[in-house]
């Protein structure tokens, strides 16, 4: 049976831990192994914590958007923001690029959200926003 939820908040940094931790609660009862959890928690925190900073550049007034379904063993996770947009997408996905080097950003966003799902995809759109869709397929 397939199981899905959407959400949307407000684009503050205290909300990527409430962000992780539905991602969790949504998947516990498909009991996923600890490595499973913590492989789809970092890249989820990744995405929405992209969208809080560079898709906002920090302003709260902005809402970021997860949505998730989980059919079988096919996890599928969504996470949008309306945001500045990405300039070159292939560029960013690189490793080590970032346009926030004054901020300590390592540029490893991307990579990680790619090393720790099965598939990345990144749409986004000048000044309309940013959309990283990321599936996974549970083994444990
Ligand atoms: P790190 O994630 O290691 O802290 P980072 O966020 O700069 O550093 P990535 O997550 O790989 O690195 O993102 C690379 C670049 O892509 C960012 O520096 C930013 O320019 C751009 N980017 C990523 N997500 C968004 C977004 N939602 N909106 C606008 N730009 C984005
Ligand atoms: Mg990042």
């Amino acid at each position: 049976m397939k199981n899905k939820f959407e959400i949307e908040f407000s684009a503050l940094s205290q909300n990527e831990a409430f962000a992780r931790m539905c991602i969790v609660s949504f998947l516990l009862p498909r009991d996923p192994t600890v490595g499973e959890i913590n492989d789809i928690k970092t890249a989820v925190s990744e995405a929405v914590t992209n969208c809080i900073i560079h898709g906002y550049c920090g302003r709260s007034d902005g809402t970021v958007k997860m949505c998730a379904s989980l059919d079988e063993n096919d996890l599928y996770i969504e996470i949008s923001d309306s945001g500045c947009g990405i300039e070159d997408i292939e560029a960013a996905r690189k490793p080590l690029f970032t346009t926030k080097p004054e901020c300590e950003r390592s540029g490893m966003g991307f990579t990680v959200m790619e090393a720790f799902m099965d598939t990345l995809a990144v749409r986004s759109e000048k000044n309309i926003g940013t959309k990283v869709i990321m599936t996974k397929k549970l083994r444990g």
